[in-house]
């Protein structure tokens, strides 16, 4: 596994790694305010803290954006998903999803043929039905 992970916005390519954390925004869905939340960049781990502190629901759906364009991370794949573009060097970058329901710790990197899933993610439970994993078409 890479050891240090850097993300980036998918809409404006800009990084989104700041002190060794990956900073978005986030809004929760009867809020009206943006603010901060930093995330452990190692995919899986969901340690994460906001500015100001906030006490999420288990089950709670929050939106993210992007801190430097603003655009919407919702992923086109799942909507119950924030798309980041991972890097890996400066032509290869993959996708990288992880669940915006809190206390769903599900985390997928999808790399040039495979994903690789994280967290409480499982290979039978792929929640992006127009990946066909190592299916081979004759
Ligand atoms: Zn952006």
């Amino acid at each position: 596994m890479m050891n240090q992970s850097h993300y980036h916005c998918p809409k404006c390519q800009k990084s989104l790694t700041k002190d060794k954390k990956v900073v978005l925004h986030f809004r929760r869905e009867e809020g009206d305010d943006w603010n901060e939340i930093f995330l452990n960049p190692e995919p899986g781990n969901y340690n994460f803290y906001t500015v100001p502190d906030t006490s999420f629901e288990n089950g709670e759906h929050v939106l993210f954006c992007c801190p430097k364009c603003d655009a919407d991370l919702t992923s086109k794949k799942d909507p119950k998903f924030v798309e980041l573009k991972m890097k890996v060097n400066d032509f290869i970058f993959f996708d990288a999803l992880f669940s915006s329901v809190f206390g769903d710790k599900r985390t997928y990197i999808i790399t040039e043929e495979d994903i690789d899933v994280y967290g409480d993610a499982s290979y039978e439970d792929i929640p992006f039905p127009d990946m066909s994993i190592g299916e081979v078409p004759y």
